[in-house]
């Protein structure tokens, strides 16, 4: 099951729930206040997963042409 990062809409704490992807976006409870959380969507790290991915792929791209 994928985590997704939620956050607090009272106190702004941000927290880390596994949740089925069915239900990522419904509102979840803050452990700090009892205030509703919503998901946070995380872009920075989806550019770097999708860099470090091209890289690897253009390598072996390469090394096959050598040989
Ligand atoms: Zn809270």
């Amino acid at each position: 099951m994928p985590y997704y990062d939620y956050q607090c809409t009272i106190c702004k704490n941000i927290e880390e729930e596994y949740r089925a992807i069915e239900d990522r976006d419904n509102e979840g409870l803050c452990k700090k206040c009892g205030g509703k959380t919503h998901r946070v969507i995380e872009s920075p790290a989806v550019v770097f997963h999708g860099s470090g991915f091209y890289v690897t792929d253009h390598r072996d791209h390469d090394k096959g042409e050598k040989n």
